[in-house]
């Protein structure tokens, strides 16, 4: 990796803010002044995970000169919770000022989304779980008008994706016909059954000149039937509430880091030359700064620091977002991550004639949602079984139920 002198100035001058002014950093040796050394002293630093995050918040989190509750007043600053499953939730000191410019930045580090952004016409949707907090909340029966923040429409208002009426799918096809987005930001289990929706019904949704997918893991299946649908092209997004956009996928499918306003070191995991953990340090953040935050995703770093679209990053490029690390399997030795256990299935099911739309790993059995086929559970789970070493029973079913927080998981133990 080469950053910059520049970069490496800015990390230790914010590092040394933080372990001064932070209460939860205030046992970490303060960082060298010499920028060259911040480096090693960062890679001894031990990271925080959501655990150390909720322990004593907000408190714990607040600087020694910040007053929380004048801020809150003030509207500078608002408490939200993610939208994790239970033991993932956090609560996040949520700063309008900063997250807004960092996601506007890494969305236009990719070349085909800066070009639709600046655009005058410029309109953007959101399918996700409902937003709630910050003065607005999306649950319940709204007009569009009522679901549009900034000229933002969010199309969705219910917590259950797999229970949504046909009502509910055709007016959020309606509305998406409507008001034909030119960017649409979407969970992609989300996105994926909505897809199926205009499928079926024959549909044709207006396409958009990009497709950003976040929130959760997307599998070859979601990925699948989304393009079925739309004729865009679709970017993963890669960040979270409480750290921020850290990568962006460009238009040939690298993930380059934002490097602005985070700063990110891999922990290779063992035996593995590809696959790391993500630590985080966020950079221009006065609220809720992170110092070696474990976001507790596992992705696959590039095999080449080189990327075709032209953009050079000076932090590390990745090939995709694996999934998150407690829905790892060890294996004699081995991580197999969501997406190795979906690589597995997707290449036992012939992916030109494949119609599963879903699966989870729950204990040692496969539940599949496949409407089309019956025999692909089967299958599936011999593939899984296959690359677990371990005896894997297959059960095809009608629906797979997302946790509380609305999220899917793909591995349940
Ligand atoms: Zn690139």
């Amino acid at each position: 990796m080469s950053y910059s002198p520049a970069h490496w100035r800015r990390v230790c001058d914010e590092t040394r803010r933080m372990v001064a002014d932070v209460p939860l950093y205030r046992d970490r040796p303060a960082p060298p002044a010499d920028p060259s050394a911040v480096d090693t002293w960062l890679k001894q630093v031990p990271p925080v995970g959501k655990r150390e995050l909720r322990r004593g918040f907000p408190k714990s989190l607040v600087r020694a000169d910040q007053d929380l509750s004048a801020a809150m007043r003030d509207e500078r600053v608002t408490l939200l919770a993610t939208s994790g499953t239970t033991a993932d939730r956090l609560q996040v000191i949520w700063e309008w000022s900063w997250w807004d410019p960092q996601e506007r930045e890494a969305m236009r580090l990719n070349a085909r989304i800066a070009a639709a952004m600046a655009r005058k016409e410029w309109r953007e949707a959101v399918l996700t779980t409902p937003a709630c907090g910050a003065g607005s909340c999306h649950f319940g029966t709204q007009t569009a008008a009522e679901r549009s923040i900034d000229g933002i429409l969010f199309f969705n208002e219910s917590a259950d994706p797999t229970h949504w009426t046909d009502g509910e799918c055709e007016r959020m096809l309606r509305e998406w016909c409507e008001f034909a987005p030119l960017g649409v930001e979407a969970d992609p289990a989300y996105l994926a059954i909505i897809a199926r929706a205009a499928l079926q019904r024959g549909v044709r949704l207006p396409s958009p000149e990009f497709i950003t997918l976040t929130y959760e893991t997307t599998t070859r299946a979601m990925r699948r039937d989304i393009a079925r649908a739309f004729d865009a092209p679709v970017f993963q997004l890669y960040g979270a509430t409480e750290a921020g956009v850290l990568f962006m996928e460009c238009e040939h499918g690298r993930l380059h880091p934002n490097e602005r306003h985070s700063h990110i070191d891999l922990e290779p995991l063992p035996g593995s030359q590809r696959l790391a953990r993500v630590l985080v340090t966020t950079l221009g953040r006065a609220w809720m700064p992170l110092l070696r935050y474990d976001i507790g995703d596992v992705v696959r770093v590039a095999d080449s620091r080189e990327c075709a679209c032209g953009l050079k990053s000076d932090g590390p490029l990745l090939e995709r977002v694996e999934g998150r690390q407690s829905d790892c399997i060890d294996v004699a030795g081995e991580t197999l991550t969501p997406l190795v256990i979906d690589d597995a299935i997707h290449a036992a099911l012939h992916p030109s004639e494949s119609t599963l739309e879903q699966w989870q790993l729950a204990g040692d059995t496969l539940l599949v949602v496949d409407p089309k086929s019956a025999d692909s559970a089967a299958r599936a789970a011999a593939a899984v079984g296959a690359l677990l070493h371990r005896a894997i029973r297959s059960e095809r079913v009608a629906a797979i139920a997302p946790e509380a927080s609305g999220k899917y998981r793909l591995v349940k133990r």
